[in-house]
């Protein structure tokens, strides 16, 4: 049966995690979170006391760096250097540099190279901003969620109470929109719909929904 590839991208807490991760589920697929790739390079800038603004500095760094998503019984385990840090990837401190940092070309050219070479068998649903436009143009499958900053908001917030943590909503919403921001207008790569991507709002869909809508997408091109 032919395996695809699926790419789904979208500003940030559009809902792209945890639809892409039921979607390959549902599908029997790896999924590849390429966030949490960015992430893991921000967290080696954040640690190495760089200023995520330091070009220079982060490119250098980045080429001295590994950057690998293992699959452990169905859970992404995110590996720095050789060291696992799924846990410490998502601190607010993380979040708060990862768009700078995401920026330099010497990291943004790792992560697509591993990414890439990830993709080589098919069978692959990966999130993230550049998949449909630049890791992989020529994908079978390409999805654009969006929704509304508010709801997004609202979304991250729930998702951090669950952790114990309480952001008040205004700050959380400022914090997407700047993301979404420096993730858009950054000349390598920036956050943009593909030509031929399928937009999704999902500021009305149930997850349950969104994921029916792309697995429906996903079998009439496999043929299932
Ligand atoms: O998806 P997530 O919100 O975890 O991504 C964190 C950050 O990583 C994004 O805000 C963006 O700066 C960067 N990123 C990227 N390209 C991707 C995926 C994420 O630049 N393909």
């Amino acid at each position: 049966m032919k395996r695809i590839i699926i790419a789904i991208d979208g500003p940030a807490a559009s809902g792209k995690s945890t639809t892409a991760k039921r979607v390959a589920e549902a599908l029997g697929y790896l999924h590849i979170d390429t966030g949490a790739m960015y992430r893991a390079m921000a967290l080696k800038v954040l640690r190495a006391k760089i200023e995520p603004n330091d070009t220079q500095k982060v490119a250098a760094l980045a080429d001295s760096t590994t950057v690998r998503l293992v699959n452990q019984n169905g859970h992404i385990r995110v590996v720095l250097d050789g060291k696992e840090v799924s846990d410490e990837i998502r601190l607010p401190e993380v979040t708060n540099m990862v768009s700078p940092v995401s920026t330099v070309p010497e990291v943004r050219m790792l992560m697509v190279k591993e990414q890439r070479a990830m993709g080589t068998e098919g069978g692959i649903v990966l999130e993230g901003r550049d998949i449909g436009t630049i890791v992989f143009p020529d994908a079978d499958l390409k999805i654009f969620m969006r929704a509304d900053a508010r709801e997004r908001a609202v979304r991250r917030k729930k998702e951090l109470e669950g952790k114990g943590v309480t952001v008040a909503l205004d700050d959380l919403e400022r914090e997407l929109l700047d993301r979404d921001r420096i993730d858009s207008q950054r000349s390598m790569s920036p956050l943009k719909q593909a030509d031929d991507a399928i937009e999704v709002d999902t500021t009305h869909l149930s997850i349950d929904q969104q994921v029916e809508f792309i697995v429906t997408k996903a079998n009439a091109i496999i043929g299932n």
